[in-house]
């Protein structure tokens, strides 16, 4: 790599909770929508009296825009004929948590704001997105060596409908996913080699998912700014790995290198890591104030978000081993999103395996076995029930071996009062058994019996009990 490259990262991440304007969840569908309204959306100037040629680019085309309306995901601000609430506080807090995450500088207050934005995914015309800060940095190790890299700015904004279909005349947009909340995080352009992007990549990523963020294809988007000395800026939209930050980046510098007319255009990255042209890069006529949602002023929610500053995984990792957690384990618990739960078990119970078997393995085992949806078990096995069984077990009120069995007892409806009742063996019953084992299979060892007997009584016996009555037969 001989080309000198300046490049940032900008992500679009979409945040776990309802939508950003309005109180529809942000749930995406697949089944067939309740309604279908057509549009045709014509190009305005903004403010500055300028028509923005990303704008004109579009209008162009001139076509029909269709969308597909659920009425339990989309309402009238969807459909922009109801103005939009106030902003969600949730997803607020989490764009203040990562902009304290990233030092950066948050502004006292923040203004909402429209973005032009013309091609049919925003049914209003313009995108409402609110700047909450800017001027951070986080850092990334390479070869030993820590680098900084700036954080430019850190927004908050809307998600716009997804395009479905598109045809000579029209595109249909499905408007499940207009409203979902997205932070933007924008590097400044402090990457100068293919693999520091890839690692800076990371790292963002793994910063998010430390806070309350979607999770899955679709729930994050990635794109790379790059200027090389000859060449001006370049957005390349879509880079869908880390790895691909690499590649993309190398093919683009040399691409650029060689490129006899260099013009600030927007391109998309493709598979195997070139890139091709989609559009001239925007004009700076794009913005103007959201005069339907009031001036937030930050203070109190920048004390919220202090409160509950998400840890990132690398430190929650080092926290948990070094309290002598095994590697797999801690994994499992920070895969499943679990942490929160599980510290507030173990102060049921502290023992570690015994509450990740309570908290994750056996409701998985029960959703499987059973043919069960995990979150309906989660439902029927809140915290507190489990904070409940942990605490029975602990004061040996409840064999280990029997837990899992009254867990499904509880799932399927019962009380843990009715559970535990039920969970009781006839001693006769478990006397008339281990006759029958004894006779039926000679001489095997007093363990090897009691593996039979919990096998048969799924656990449900207590073990001192059964110990004193196979003592009575195997002797
Ligand atoms: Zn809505």
């Amino acid at each position: 790599m001989s080309e000198k490259i300046k490049a940032g990262i900008e992500i679009h991440q979409q945040l776990d909770t309802n939508k950003l304007f309005c109180s529809c969840p942000s749930i995406l569908k697949q089944d067939k929508p309740d309604k279908v309204i057509r549009r045709k959306i014509k190009a305005v100037a903004g403010e500055s009296g300028k028509v923005d040629v990303a704008a004109y680019h579009e209008e162009l085309k001139d076509k029909t825009f269709i969308y597909e309306f659920y009425k339990d995901v989309s309402c009238l601000v969807e459909l922009d004929e109801e103005p939009p609430h106030e902003i969600n506080k949730d997803a607020l807090i989490i764009a203040l948590q990562l902009a304290l995450i990233f030092k950066s500088r948050i502004f006292p207050a923040v203004q909402v704001m429209r973005k032009t934005i013309i091609n049919g995914s925003c049914v209003s015309g313009f995108q409402r997105t609110a700047l909450v800060a800017e001027d951070g940095f986080f850092e990334i190790e390479l070869e030993g060596k820590k680098k900084k890299i700036g954080i430019q700015s850190i927004t908050l904004e809307e998600d716009a409908a997804r395009e479905i279909r598109r045809d000579k005349s029209s595109v249909t947009f499905r408007l499940d996913r207009l409203g979902i909340p997205l932070v933007e995080i924008v590097t400044k352009p402090d990457i100068t080699t293919p693999k520091e992007a890839k690692i800076a990549a990371l790292k963002i990523g793994e910063i998010l998912r430390a806070c309350k963020v979607k999770r899955g294809i679709g729930t994050i988007r990635q794109d790379l700014n790059i200027s090389t000395p000859k060449h001006p800026r370049v957005e390349i939209k879509g880079v869908q790995e880390p790895y691909l930050f690499e590649k993309v980046l190398e093919y683009e510098a040399k691409r650029q290198a060689k490129s006899k007319e260099g013009k600030p255009e927007v391109r998309k990255a493709n598979e195997d890591g070139t890139t091709s042209f989609l559009r001239p890069l925007p004009g700076s006529a794009r913005m103007y104030p959201e005069t339907d949602v009031p001036l937030i002023y930050t203070k109190s929610y920048v004390d919220e978000a202090k409160k509950n500053i998400p840890k990132l995984h690398e430190t929650i990792k080092l926290e948990l081993k070094e309290k002598g957690m095994n590697p797999e384990m801690i994994k499992l618990i920070l895969k499943e999103r679990k942490l929160q739960e599980f510290k507030s078990l173990l102060k049921a119970y502290n023992k570690p395996d015994l509450v990740v078997k309570f908290l994750i393995l056996w409701p998985k085992e029960i959703a499987s076995h059973e043919k069960i949806k995990i979150q309906e078990i989660e439902k029927k096995l809140p915290l507190d029930i489990l904070e409940s069984l942990l605490e029975k077990t602990r004061k040996k009120e409840i064999q280990e071996s029997q837990a899992k069995q009254l867990m499904l007892e509880i799932i399927k409806g019962k009380s843990i009062e009715q559970a535990l009742k039920t969970e009781s063996i006839d001693p006769r019953d478990l006397e008339a058994f281990v006759q029958e084992i004894v006779a039926s299979k000679p001489g095997l060892s007093l363990n090897a019996y009691m593996g039979l007997v919990m096998k048969h009584f799924k656990g449900k016996v207590n073990p001192a009990e059964a110990s004193e009555i196979l003592k009575k037969y195997t002797k």
